[in-house]
């Protein structure tokens, strides 16, 4: 078995593994890279010999891990495409995402590589797409040589806990087994279950190393955290302000919305306008339609049906008044530029009755990230339309990750028992720490 790490990146990047085994050929995922522009962003495609893929096959429907799939299946016409069945009906919605947003990039940014493929082609790809379900092992007759004698490579989907959808991917040949965990959570979500890898066995792990650097003994609980949110955004409803919680449109967003629905049921707080950015509803309505077929908790919590969602954009919400209390849960974690995040939170600041909470992963260069490292009353930079900011108004974290922690990680992959690990989707510093751990272990692992 030959594995390729196509990343153009040593940190969480675009992921993309190339993997060869007896004859057979496989991609695992085909993400970009989120901060890199145009074609840089792509994985190294280059590396996988002309001709030679049989399938790809996407983990979940994260930019990072799928919003590639039009360039590889144009670079790989003859490769079949799959996923698990969920994420085969929110990928065509994240797809033309990418595309419209690399459209106005050409056009705001001037980056002339961009788009990397149009909503046409997403609308030819769509079709091919095959989903299965989850621990339904699936032979790949089409991947072998002619001629080719014993076993028939054999796919499996687990669910991976980590958004709708996601899934880890086992890939059984001849000689070797391989496990790919994906971006896993193992412990449950308010809406989502957690990951059930159990009794995998693979030679060959790859494995997510997000929260590597995250000491699990040093951070809270997450059902803490979620407490914590909860009374935090009580608080914030019962000084009558504001608060704005910017999440990714897809699994973030409807976490948070399912943690309001419940305070709303509970009594907590009035049913009110909640406020959202058209992708997260777009996703939102797949997560309520798609609520059967998942395993999940609350089976029967509807979001639009517990919520009056309204979809804000960014002329809308120029002129949302802010003197009577509002929750804000909008669809751009990093806050960019030209987001209702971005515009909202510069309002926000002014008052210190408002409340910025961040849930998630900010990257310290963008707007998000200079926010949540900002000092109150002190003025920062923000982004070129607020270069010198200042806010007046409360801002606080909440870890509700939906990565596993770094322990978990640990003890599931010494259930799996591999031979190799392969350390990926995750910083320098958070791969060391795996690493460290593993060599220090009686089993004689080898680690790349
Ligand atoms: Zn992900
Ligand atoms: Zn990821």
């Amino acid at each position: 078995m030959r594995i390729h790490n196509l990343n153009p990146g040593d940190e969480i990047g675009a992921s993309g593994w190339y993997v060869e085994a007896d004859g057979s050929h496989f991609l695992l995922d085909a993400g970009l890279h989120p901060k890199l522009e145009g074609r840089a962003c792509l994985p190294h495609f280059g590396l996988i010999p002309a001709g030679q893929l049989d399938a790809i096959l996407i983990s979940h429907c994260h930019y990072d891990h799928v919003a590639g799939l039009p360039v590889a299946v144009k670079q790989f016409p003859r490769a079949r495409v799959m996923m698990s069945e969920l994420s085969s009906h929110l990928v065509e919605r994240v797809l033309h995402n990418s595309a419209n947003v690399m459209k106005r990039q050409r056009d705001e940014m001037g980056i002339l590589d961009y788009p990397l493929y149009d909503n046409q082609q997403v609308e030819e790809l769509a079709p091919l797409i095959e989903g299965i379900r989850y621990r339904e092992p699936k032979l790949c007759d089409f991947a072998v040589a002619e001629g080719h004698s014993g076993r028939v490579p054999q796919i499996e989907f687990y669910d991976a806990g980590h958004t709708l959808g996601a899934a880890g991917i086992s890939l059984r040949c001849q000689s070797h087994s391989l496990f790919y965990t994906g971006d896993c959570s193992f412990q449950d979500q308010i809406i989502l279950k957690g990951a059930d890898f159990s009794s995998i066995k693979a030679d060959v792990v790859i494995m997510e190393t997000t929260r590597g650097s995250y000491d699990d003994t040093k951070t809270a609980l997450r059902s803490r955290e979620v407490r914590r949110l909860r009374e935090a955004i009580l608080e914030v409803q019962n000084r009558r302000g504001c608060v704005l919680i910017p999440s990714f449109a897809l699994g973030r967003t409807q976490e948070i919305l399912a943690l309001l629905a419940e305070m709303v049921l509970d009594g907590v707080i009035p049913r009110q306008p909640i406020y959202i950015g058209g992708l997260g509803k777009i996703f939102t309505d797949l997560y309520d339609n798609l609520a059967r077929k998942t395993t999940r908790n609350h089976p029967n919590l509807l979001l639009n049906r517990e919520l009056n969602l309204v979809v804000q954009n960014v002329d809308k919400v120029r002129d949302t008044p802010l003197k009577s209390p509002k929750i804000f849960v909008m669809t751009a974690g990093m806050m960019n530029e030209n987001t209702v995040a971005h515009d909202l939170a510069i309002r926000l600041c002014a008052d210190p009755k408002h409340a910025i909470f961040f849930v998630g992963y900010a990257d310290p260069s963008t707007p998000g990230g200079k926010m949540r490292e900002s000092e109150m009353g002190q003025p920062f930079y923000f982004s070129t339309k607020a270069v010198d900011l200042v806010r007046h108004c409360e801002l606080r974290q909440f870890d509700v990750t939906g990565h596993a922690n770094r322990d978990e990680l640990v003890r599931c992959v010494n259930e799996i028992r591999p031979r190799h690990i392969i350390l990926g989707h995750g910083d320098p510093s958070s791969r060391q720490w795996f690493y460290d751990q593993f060599m220090s272990m009686d089993h004689p692992y080898r680690i790349h």
